[in-house]
């Protein structure tokens, strides 16, 4: 049998792994031509995904790379008022430890065996059982499982849904080797997370394991053209900095100079979700796993969800010999349900973001009563 993988991310990886460490083969076509085509993102926050390095029998190299501090989390009012600090003791267990995306891949992508995960194949088609490719290439499956993230090119086999705008914009900035360029300002964010929640805007800062501080200044109730309109000059960087900050009027100067500091990089982010509870009737021959399934709103479940959704469509795989449309509806099943309550507390948690007094809201939510 021919499992065929499109995507080599955190769901096509962990997928590829359990099957292996199941006694089964499969392939995994990836877009980017290697390993380090492009960079790799900033940190995650990995916790219900745990079970799954678990069953990838990966645990314990997790935990060397994971950042247990990175747990750290301070939140603030825009006047600078300090609503909460949680600082991680040392010997605090790994509950939700941040790992650099890029480690994390990379310790998925070592765990296969050698030319399992095939370069520079970039999904346009499938139909009756070949996968082809941009490059004009084909290939055979027998399951063909979408892994290929939230602009998923297998997803319309399934369902004719797509992901949709969700009012909310983010321009990312950073500030690179902080603790040697702005002692000051690293010191102020600390080791794990800064939130500063306004009313309409947020400021969130966060270290991630090569020294940078990854910034994101989340505008919401915008519309998704709001980059063409927002007058925010993106291909020059000073002149953009300069405009992020008149966005933040009245805020402390502290949070000015944090952007002031920033390097020339700057991306823009409009974030968009699928439907909550999407799901489709399950096909025997293709299904889908990670953001390609269910895209939600970025507050900490996307990348869990994918991890586990490959861990548990290869255990079903591996409980249903020789039948592939059994393990498919049973993989379905039981994903539908555990990535619908994940996409209904993301929403939630995005509503609460995004309403007016977020800070003292998200204060109650992490100090109820
Ligand atoms: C480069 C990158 C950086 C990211 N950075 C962050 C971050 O900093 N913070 C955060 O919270 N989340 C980040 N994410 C998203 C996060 O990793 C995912 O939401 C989550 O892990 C879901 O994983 P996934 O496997 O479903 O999809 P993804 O991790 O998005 O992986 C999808 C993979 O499919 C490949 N692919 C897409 N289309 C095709 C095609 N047609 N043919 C072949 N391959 C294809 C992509 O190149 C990618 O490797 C990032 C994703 C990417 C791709």
């Amino acid at each position: 049998m021919t499992i065929a993988i499109v995507g080599a991310g955190l769901g096509g990886l962990a997928l590829a792994r359990v099957l292996h460490v199941n006694g089964m083969d499969c392939v995994v076509y990836e877009r980017e031509t290697s390993r380090d085509a492009r960079g790799q993102g900033g940190m995650l926050d990995i916790h219900s995904g745990q079970r799954a390095l678990r069953e990838a029998r990966l645990i314990d190299r997790f935990h060397t790379i994971a950042r247990g501090e990175g747990q750290d989390m301070r939140l603030l009012e825009p006047d600078g008022t300090l609503l909460l600090q949680e600082d991680t003791p040392d010997d605090a267990p790994l509950l939700r430890p941040e790992v650099d995306r890029a480690d994390l891949r990379a310790l998925l992508l070592d765990s296969l065996p050698e030319g399992v995960v095939r370069w520079g194949h970039a999904f346009t088609s499938a139909e009756e059982g070949r996968l082809h490719f941009a490059d004009g290439t084909s290939a055979p499956y027998d399951l063909l499982v979408g892994a290929d993230g939230a602009q998923s090119r297998v997803r319309p086999l399934l369902t004719d849904a797509r992901p949709a705008h969700i009012g909310h914009n983010v321009v990312e900035i950073g500030i690179p080797d902080i603790d040697r360029t702005y002692p000051d300002l690293a010191a102020m964010v600390g080791r794990g997370t800064y939130w500063v929640l306004g009313d309409g805007i947020s400021l969130a800062a966060q270290r991630n394991g090569d020294g940078r501080v990854r910034i994101g200044l989340g505008l919401y109730n915008t519309p998704e053209d709001w980059f063409a309109t927002s007058r925010i000059p993106l291909d020059d960087p000073a002149a953009a900095r300069a405009r992020l900050i008149e966005l933040l009027p009245g805020w402390d100067a502290r949070f000015h100079a944090l952007i002031a500091a920033c390097d020339d990089m700057v991306v823009p982010r409009a974030i968009t979700t699928l439907p909550v509870g999407l799901n489709w009737p399950s096909a025997p021959d293709v299904t889908l796993i990670g953001d390609a399934a269910h895209l939600m709103p970025p507050v900490g479940e996307g990348a869990n969800m994918a991890l586990l959704d490959g861990a548990q469509l290869a255990l079903a795989l591996a409980a249903h010999p020789g039948d592939v449309p059994a393990a498919v509806k049973a993989y379905e099943r039981e994903m539908f349900e555990r990535a619908g309550a994940a996409a209904r507390m993301s929403a939630r948690m995005h509503d609460l973001l995004t309403s007016p007094g977020a800070a003292r809201k998200v204060l109650a939510f992490f100090q109820p009563g």
